[in-house]
């Protein structure tokens, strides 16, 4: 597999916000989102040709059963992602899978100990005609659809989606980094959006827009 980073940190986005995760950052992706904080993970050359058996290794080596697999887009690596998943399950690890939203996950990424977190793409990002708007309405009440928000124009379309679509999963509104935290939180609270969680990447809050955490 081609990994950009493994490392140990704390969750900094969605549902499990602040829970102790190994991390799995694969490389390459199909988007090209405008405010992509994660570019050494989507082109270029930094990453690692790893065996199934060296990720696993890797991932064991933190003592923890909780492992995030993010990207760049982890489906691109799809094949040998579902063999190391299946495995990992198994095993007894939980799973959350950051994806951008216009990808299928197999159907492993649907088991119990699996979250799903999807993006919807924004107008902000470029990215938003790739969008599969099905997926979003199959997403489960423990899954995730987190849309990352630059302005007013990205939280109109937001609002837009999920009035048009049936979605059951969690819903994240996340600002871009260096958006209002503040911003964000009243847009919701004025408009009663009483299902959006807002949400900021703790991470970020803690360490700054560094790599590795
Ligand atoms: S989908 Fe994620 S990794 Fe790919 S360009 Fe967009 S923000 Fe970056």
């Amino acid at each position: 597999m081609k990994v950009s980073e493994i490392f140990f940190s704390i969750q900094g986005e969605g549902v499990e916000i602040g829970l102790p995760t190994v991390f799995l950052r694969l490389f390459a992706c199909d988007l090209r989102c405008s405010w992509c904080d994660s570019m050494y993970a989507v082109e270029g050359r930094d990453f690692k040709e790893m065996t199934l058996s060296d990720v696993k290794r890797e991932l064991e080596r933190f003592g923890c059963k909780r492992v995030c697999i993010t990207g760049g887009e982890p489906l691109i690596q799809k094949k040998e992602l579902e063999v190391l998943v299946r495995d990992l399950l198994g095993e007894g690890y939980s799973i959350v899978l950051e994806t951008g939203g216009h990808k299928e996950p197999p159907p492993v990424f649907w088991h119990e100990s699996c979250i799903i977190s999807m993006d919807c793409k924004c107008p902000s990002s470029g990215m938003e005609k790739k969008m599969r708007f099905d997926l979003f309405e199959r997403l489960r009440p423990k899954d995730q659809l987190k849309f990352v928000i630059k302005d007013e124009v990205d939280y109109a379309y937001a609002k837009e989606v999920l009035n048009r679509y049936s979605i059951k999963a969690n819903i994240v509104f996340q600002p871009v980094y260096g958006t209002s935290l503040r911003w964000l939180a009243e847009k919701v609270i004025n408009d009663r959006l009483v299902g959006v969680r807002v949400l900021p990447q703790l991470h970020k809050v803690i360490w700054g827009d560094v790599r590795g955490v």
